[in-house]
């Protein structure tokens, strides 16, 4: 049995970054425990590797959400997860979004002392290194380099055009003051390579001695002593271990993870607990509840070839070029997303700030990019995300083993508001999608199907084709009031010595994309830990 000052939970976003910040000071030692491998993988760096994850049991925990047969003919949604140091930002998209000033208002707003979006920016800026310099709302000199879209696909460039052809309006800076219209995204990728959490805030750490890294580690529980958190157990091939924390256990597993693991330890609605034969330690009955994603759907074109990389011959052909090209040189389709333009709108004059974001993709992508029938047509998508759901979901336990997945309730689209949010935003993408420009390319509307026209009939080819943005929040959120699980301080409430940083803790989800607003928490989680020492 070994003693941190610090032990972290999940080598995730949060707990890189935290890895990172708190050994930073040589006066704490610190223990990094993830229960998938060191993700020294050619693949994980390669931006254009991003479809191969959604296939993989390595680097993803793949789990599927609860049946619905409202949704997908009740398919069980694939809900990918990242496994191994650097987490989800090991496999995602990369696409780099904060969300709306109002978006951390917000949480201010419920009680969230310190969260407020002016808050919240220096600590965003602290991880940036924004290739477009520092500037009001970039920094420039963090370990996360924030890159411009390559443009490599000439559809994305077709999607910019339509929109002036359309009078949709354009933006330039998604993360700057007015992040509304259409527009090119940014990327967390560093010269033709992902920058994901392990390769900016881990690696450079790796050498310091006060940090302590276990890969393959899966932690079965948070150890307590009462109403202390005193260590972690966890198994490496079958054999147990414990590492205690002198000053705190900090848990980074994420949306899905953290509230697994609280209520594997005793901690959580004591009616859930006792259903799995679990004793309880201590009552929150918030922990797996408020779970939010952005549900999305899609307007899929089959159209002629655009070149993109299509599953079919001329596609494969050029997915071969890709590979040497990057391989060899650097250089081609691999080194960059393949989402590289996006949008902000509202779907309503009403609207006060944008109610859906949409995200070009130069191939047709159904059901997170796994339905092969559709990958080997050609074409190109584009999917509505509602920004701010109001439905509400819930993670919980399927049984006390350790390495049973949680279920994952999203109940998605019970509120009337979501719906409208995504039938008008159909409806939105349809009118960008008419534009001349795409007169070049488009044979036919493959989903919704130009004979869906009401917004019952478009809801219905929603609910067939829904997917989610891989973003779920809010499952242990911060707050005050009798559901929150951590305060504005981040620390459990009611539990000494331990703490919660990673995506769970947020209480609305952001109008966005969660990565960065994730490092953004775990960087001032860690200024918050080092003040007090
Ligand atoms: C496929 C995909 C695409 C995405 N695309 C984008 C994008 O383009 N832009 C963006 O901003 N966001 C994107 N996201 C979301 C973003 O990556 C996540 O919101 C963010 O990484 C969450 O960080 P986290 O620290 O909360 O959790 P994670 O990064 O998921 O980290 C949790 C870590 O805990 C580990 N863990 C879990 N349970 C245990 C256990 N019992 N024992 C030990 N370790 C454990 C996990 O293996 C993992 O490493 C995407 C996510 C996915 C999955």
């Amino acid at each position: 049995m070994k003693n941190f000052d610090y032990v972290i939970i999940g080598g995730g976003s949060a707990g890189c970054v935290l890895a990172n910040r708190l050994s930073a000071s040589p006066d704490v030692s610190v223990c990094l425990i993830e229960a998938g491998s060191k993700n020294d993988s050619v693949l994980i760096r390669t931006p254009g590797a991003f479809g191969y994850f959604m296939f993989s049991r390595k680097y993803n925990w793949a789990y599927q959400a609860k049946s619905d047969p409202n949704i997908c003919n009740g398919r069980r949604m694939f809900l990918p997860r990242g496994k191994g140091l650097g987490g989800s930002s090991a496999i995602n998209g990369m696409v780099y979004i904060r969300g709306f000033k109002s978006d951390y208002d917000e949480w201010a707003a419920l009680g969230n002392t310190g969260w407020s979006y002016d808050e919240v920016l220096p600590y965003f800026k602290r991880s940036e290194n924004n290739v477009r310099g520092a500037s009001e709302y970039h920094g420039s000199d963090g370990p996360l380099h924030v890159s411009n879209a390559e443009m490599h696909y000439p559809i994305s460039q077709a999607f910019l055009n339509a929109a002036k052809q359309v009078d949709l309006p354009l933006c330039a800076d998604f993360n700057g003051a007015n992040p509304e219209g259409v527009g090119s995204y940014q990327f967390t990728i560093r010269d033709g390579n992902r920058c994901g959490v392990a390769a900016a805030f881990l690696e450079p750490a790796l050498e310091r001695s006060n940090l302590t890294v276990m890969t393959d580690a899966h932690v079965t529980r948070i150890e307590m002593e009462g109403k202390r958190a005193s260590g972690v157990r966890f198994e490496v091939h079958g054999v147990a271990h414990i590492v205690t924390a002198s000053r705190e256990v900090i848990l980074s597993a994420g949306a899905y993870g953290s509230p697994q693991l609280l209520m594997l330890s005793g901690i959580g609605d004591p009616a859930e607990l006792k259903r799995h034969g679990i004793v309880c330690q201590h009552a929150l009955p918030g922990v797996g509840q408020n779970l939010q994603d952005h549900v999305d759907s899609c307007v899929l074109t089959a159209s002629r070839d655009h070149g993109g990389t299509s599953l079919n011959p001329t596609g494969i052909v050029r997915m071969c070029k890709a590979i040497w090209q990057y391989a060899f040189h650097q250089r081609g389709l691999l080194r960059a997303s393949a989402t590289e333009v996006g949008a902000y709108l509202r779907t309503a004059p009403e609207r006060k700030i944008p109610d859906v974001q949409y995200h070009v993709i130069p191939l047709i992508y159904d059901d997170s990019g796994r339905d092969i029938g559709m990958l080997a047509k050609t074409g190109y998508s584009l999917h509505v995300y509602v920004t701010r759901p109001k439905s509400r979901g819930s993670v919980s336990l399927a049984s006390r083993d350790p390495y049973a997945e949680p279920v994952v309730d999203q109940r998605f689209l019970e509120h009337p508001d979501d719906i409208k949010s995504l039938v008008n935003g159909i409806r939105l993408a349809r009118k960008w999608l008419s534009a001349p420009v795409f007169s070049a390319y488009r044979k036919k509307e493959l989903v919704p199907g130009v004979e869906h026209r009401s917004d019952e009939e478009i809801l219905q080819a929603c609910r067939n084709h829904l997917g989610n943005g891989f973003h779920p929040v809010g499952t242990c959120k911060m707050g005050t009031d009798d559901m929150a699980v951590v305060g504005p301080d981040l620390k459990v409430h009611g539990i000494a010595n331990l703490r919660i940083v990673d995506a769970s803790v947020m209480p609305t989800l952001i109008s966005g994309n969660t990565n960065a607003p994730t490092i953004m928490i775990a960087e001032k989680a860690a200024a918050m830990i080092l003040e007090k020492l």
